[in-house]
């Protein structure tokens, strides 16, 4: 295999900014392309070449796959890095990177395709002894059938797109009343969506845990795991706080599904890194969702208790190298917390909110804050893709010091000019269940129902709230205590107590 010195990311924000870093650590040449409302991105002034692809639309830039080739071609890149979403998982575009004589750093296009499908998945799992959700393998063609199915696998019952993804495309049905119905919803939305109508039943499971297994395996047959990421955390089932190690699950079942991820994995020759997401219920009995053939989102907080570099390990693995550590050197230290922030307003609905930050400070400082940012002070957030600005993940000794120091770079960080679902993360943090480590998926709807009547008081107060406590800690009577500014800024700590008791 030829050797990588020039890598392509096809991808911006974060997670180009993220790879650009593994890139230039290994002393490769990071390369990027750029649409236009992307000209200033982060991603482009870090890069060592950067070319223009197109218009601010992902469908006239990001997601040109052919045009992205033609550009790696042009400027002599050995790879590409797709990072997550856009073509990340797209079979067709890693063929005719292949073809065109790049490296896709990723998995084989088959393993793409096979684990693309979450109908198509479960077959393969369920033949190869992993266990699969309870539900049919086969997508629901004639409603005769719907209601039988359902009926055998007992309400509540979740409809699922077998092409879905991003947490799109399902819909939970509680009787069957509403069966018929949800079905012909659930069918149209994942044409719309996905391009693809084929809709499946799956057992709703109550009260339950996404837990995530890291899977890293070379080409020589080496396929190990680094440990899991709890993600329950979740809206609209799209996760917003990861952590590991999970509060929920004991030694045992952590090995147990570790076990089962290399299995999943090894079931369709994977290689490079992936990740196998399963639903957990109460009793701590696991079942395979899908699996994202990609890195992902929540990657850093791995990163932070293995110390391995996922990044530089899909170069490496990509490139024709065998890993350098087994099974037995995964021996994961303290804990990590990710919170995923962005451009959303929490006071309303969270809606987007582009536009230009005016004021960006960001916590890292200090010890085990890491933020992975994909913008700057003076930069303008475009309204054309996720909202996704940054991924602020700590690392501490233990459960409780993660949090801690998570609680503190939220309180120094500080972005003005757009809104952000920083507020919002304050007040998880205050939440008794989440602080308890005994949560499921539906912990969200329980603090989504608290009602904040002032927003503004709460967000000033958010921004403040570092400053402030010192003060009270500080028992107060510093000189600036007396002035006119001070007085009003302790009558809303007052206030920020009262809000901050979620
Ligand atoms: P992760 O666990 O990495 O967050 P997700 O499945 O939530 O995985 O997807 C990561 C990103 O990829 C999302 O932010 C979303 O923009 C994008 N994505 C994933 N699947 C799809 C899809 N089917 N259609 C559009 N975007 C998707
Ligand atoms: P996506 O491809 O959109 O990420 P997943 O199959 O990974 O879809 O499911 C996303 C989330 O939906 C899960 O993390 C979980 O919260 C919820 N979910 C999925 N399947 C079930 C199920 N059978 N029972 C309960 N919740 C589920
Ligand atoms: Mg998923």
């Amino acid at each position: 295999m030829k050797k990588i010195k020039k890598i392509l990311i096809a991808n911006r924000g974060e997670i180009a900014v993220r790879i650009i870093r593994a890139i230039r650590e290994m002393e490769l040449s990071p390369v990027v392309v750029y649409s236009d409302a992307d000209k200033l991105s982060l991603h482009v002034r870090l890069a060592d070449e950067a070319y223009y692809i197109g218009e601010s639309p992902s469908s006239q830039s990001y997601l040109l796959g052919d045009k992205i080739i033609e550009t790696a071609k042009n400027a002599g890149v050995d790879a590409i890095h797709p990072g997550y979403g856009f073509l990340a998982e797209n079979a067709e575009f890693a063929k005719r990177v292949e073809n065109a004589g790049i490296i896709f750093i990723g998995p084989e296009p088959d393993a793409i395709i096979q684990m693309g499908s979450k109908t198509r998945s479960r077959e393969i799992m369920k033949a190869a002894g992993v266990p699969i959700v309870p539900g049919t393998i086969e997508p629901i063609k004639r409603i005769d059938d719907l209601n039988k199915t359902a009926s055998e696998i007992g309400f509540p019952v979740l409809l699922k797109a077998s092409a879905g993804g991003g947490g799109k495309g399902m819909r939970k049905v509680e009787k069957i009343e509403e069966l018929e119905k949800a079905y012909e919803r659930a069918t149209s939305e994942a044409t719309s969506s996905f391009g693809d109508p084929d809709v499946y039943i799956e057992k709703y499971i109550e009260e339950p845990h996404h837990i995530e297994i890291q899977i890293l395996a070379d080409n020589s047959g080496n396929t190990i795991y680094l440990g899991e990421r709890e993600c329950s955390v979740q809206r609209r089932y799209q996760k917003i706080i990861e952590e590991t190690p999970s509060p929920f699950i004991t030694d045992e079942i952590r090995k147990e599904m570790g076990d089962i991820a290399v299995k999943a994995a090894k079931a369709v020759n994977y290689r490079n890194a992936g990740t196998v997401e399963f639903i957990v219920d109460k009793n701590q009995d696991f079942y395979f969702l899908e699996m994202n053939t990609r890195l992902q989102v929540e990657h850093p907080i791995t990163e932070m208790v293995t110390g391995i570099d996922l990044v530089k390990e899909q170069i490496k693995i990509a490139s024709g190298e065998e890993l350098s550590f087994t099974q037995d050197d995964i021996k994961p230290r303290g804990s990590s917390i990710e919170c995923r922030i962005y451009a959303e307003d929490p006071f309303n609905n969270f809606a987007p909110s582009p536009g230009k930050i005016i004021e960006y400070v960001s916590p890292a400082g200090g010890i085990g804050v890491r933020d992975d940012s994909g913008v700057y002070e003076g930069f303008e957030v475009p309204i054309f893709y996720d909202p996704l600005i940054s991924k602020l993940v700590t690392w501490g000794r233990n459960r409780e010091e993660a949090i801690n120091r998570m609680k503190r770079a939220l309180y120094e960080y500080r972005i003005a000019g757009i809104k952000t679902s920083i507020p919002y993360f304050l007040q998880i943090f205050e939440n008794e269940e989440f602080l308890s480590g005994n949560y499921t998926t539906s912990l969200i709807e329980r603090i989504e129902s608290v009602k904040i009547e002032n927003p503004e008081d709460y967000e000033f107060v958010a921004l403040l709230a570092a400053g402030l406590r010192s003060m009270e800690m500080n028992g107060n009577s510093s000189k600036q205590s007396n002035d006119a500014d001070s007085n009003t800024n302790w009558k809303k700590s007052g206030r920020m107590r009262t809000l901050r008791r979620f």
